[in-house]
């Protein structure tokens, strides 16, 4: 693949708000498109920054997009992803790594091998610097190939999600006690390919927009639920257990009251992500 191709930046919006790609960058000058790189907000920018986030499922002006040949590569690296989830299961594509998914594809006729273009863009996209299109997040999980260690994580019964052992399970215990089954674990351990996953879904439905994809989850990598973090709900809230609604629920407010919720995403935050107050930062497993 031309990494030049692989983004477009958007630079105008539209008289409905919509934003319009106008121009695809050229890296006949720099190598490779690199818009500004900004690691943290400044002042004059704070304003048009925090209406981004707090609108985090809308286009905005300056917002990057996937050029048109590499939409296509998304397009069909993510039917394979969902259809090499329908042979695993839910369960154990939660913690499938790169290469055994690669082999999967290879040895399953129904999923089909990932062609070298589709590599080369699942490549490209872990390791471009999610900065260049808004996410100024930490990268925990560093290398494409990343395993989850099998023997340290835990299936947490009915909820289908696994948490590492260690700090991560004991703080979901402890909250189980205080809480009983009120509480529900709506996410835990994440390999890198449930994120490429759960990503390249997000981008999808957002046109191929990633900054606004990277608003709502963290890039493949990027995500925290790769070696600790997890997400908890009010049993029966549904949907709402991922949207701002989660406030008005007891679990919030009792986990809150208790000192719980120490927020991975919080109100506001300068890392280019949504209000997350579901997400539950652990840090680290011990
Ligand atoms: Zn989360």
């Amino acid at each position: 693949m031309n990494r030049r191709d692989f983004l477009k930046v958007a630079t105008v919006g539209s008289a409905l708000g919509l934003v319009t790609v106008t121009k695809t960058v050229s890296a006949a000058v720099t190598g490779f498109p690199m818009p500004q790189v900004r690691p943290k907000v400044k002042d004059g920018d704070l304003d048009d920054y925090l209406q981004k986030v707090r609108q985090f499922d809308e286009d905005h002006v300056g917002d990057v997009y996937f050029d048109e040949y590499n939409w296509g590569l998304l397009k069909s690296s993510l039917e394979r992803f969902v259809r090499m989830q329908r042979v695993v299961g839910h369960g154990n594509f939660y913690l499938l790594d790169f290469d055994d998914a690669l082999q999967l594809a290879k040895t399953y006729p129904s999923v089909g091998e990932f062609t070298i273009p589709e590599l080369n863009f699942l490549e490209t996209l872990f390791y471009e610097q999610a900065a260049i299109y808004g996410f100024y997040g930490e990268k925990p999980l560093k290398n494409l190939t990343d395993r989850i260690p099998l023997r340290e994580v835990v299936k947490v019964p009915d909820s289908g999600n696994y948490l590492y052992r260690g700090k991560p399970v004991e703080t979901f215990e402890a909250i189980r006690k205080i809480l009983g089954p009120e509480v529900i674990l709506t996410s835990g351990v994440r390999s890198v390919i449930k994120q490429f996953y759960l990503f390249l879904n997000k981008a999808y439905v957002s046109g191929g927009n990633l900054s606004r994809a990277s608003r709502s989850l963290a890039p493949p990598g990027y995500s925290f639920h790769g070696i600790s973090d997890f997400d908890v709900g009010q049993a029966g809230f549904g949907q709402h257990n991922f949207t701002e609604r989660f406030v008005t629920s007891n679990v919030y407010k009792t986990l809150r009251g208790l000192g719980y919720l120490t927020l991975r995403y919080p109100r506001d935050n300068l890392l280019g992500v949504r209000f997350e107050p579901w997400h539950i930062k652990v840090g680290t497993r011990v």
